[in-house]
């Protein structure tokens, strides 16, 4: 079986272990909480979820899993979902007062709390790659969600593929500007070699897909590097 992580010290980590339990490929997985290096260790991949991005990494540090975590991240599928997206990122924005400790993964810039006080929690259809049904779009729900603000890869990184998107009308006065359609802003899923993330959380609907993309593409994909 494929050993699924979920990070346990704070969020919402049940409802991930419940998503990933009803997919149809769940009897090829066994899913863990992880909250200490042993727990990791046992890891084939990792989910990093939804929280409090602050109050996750000086957990992590108590715990003594932060270095564990950031030499995982540099050979094994990971998925971050909102504030384990802004875990995943290489530089933050708005982070707390006394810093953000961060794991990298993704070559990105993400803001904290990008959308402002008016859309701190919405909901939206979003438009996702290869999941272009309009019969049956995906919701993104987004709880004082962070932004993407720039893709910074390297030559020698992998290529960042843009998974979902959010229609350009949604962004707040504040985040908006003209001609954006292709702007980082409205990126909410990234997947960039062996990581995912969303800075939505699909653990909080009953809609499974993204966890499903995230087992077969990231982790049981051939094509994964
Ligand atoms: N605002 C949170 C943070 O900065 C993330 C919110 C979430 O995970 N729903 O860590």
């Amino acid at each position: 079986k494929v050993v699924i992580g979920i990070l346990a010290l704070q969020g919402a980590f049940v409802e991930h272990k419940t998503a990933l339990e009803k997919l149809p490929l769940a009897r090829k997985l066994e899913v863990i909480f992880v909250k200490t290096p042993d727990d990791l260790g046992r890891c084939d991949a990792l989910i990093i979820p939804g929280g409090e991005s602050t109050t996750i990494a000086l957990l992590a540090r108590i715990s003594g899993v932060l270095e564990p975590l950031r030499e995982f991240v540099k050979s094994k599928p990971v998925w971050g979902t909102c504030a384990g997206a802004i875990l995943l990122s290489q530089v933050v924005e708005n982070a707390k007062k006394g810093g953000q400790e961060l794991l990298g993964g993704m070559s990105i810039t993400i803001a904290r709390n990008g959308w402002g006080s008016q859309v701190e929690s919405f909901e939206a259809a979003l438009d996702v790659e290869g999941l272009r049904n309009p019969e049956d779009p995906f919701t993104g729900v987004f709880i004082r969600a962070p932004v993407v603000l720039k893709l910074t890869p390297s030559p020698d990184d992998p290529p960042i593929k843009v998974i979902a998107k959010l229609s350009p009308n949604l962004l707040p006065p504040s985040l908006a500007s003209p001609g954006h359609s292709e702007e980082p802003k409205i990126f909410v899923a990234l997947r960039q070699g062996l990581h995912f993330l969303t800075t939505f959380h699909p653990e909080l609907t009953n809609d499974n897909r993204f966890h499903e993309y995230f087992v077969r593409e990231c982790i049981l994909g051939s094509n994964n590097k």
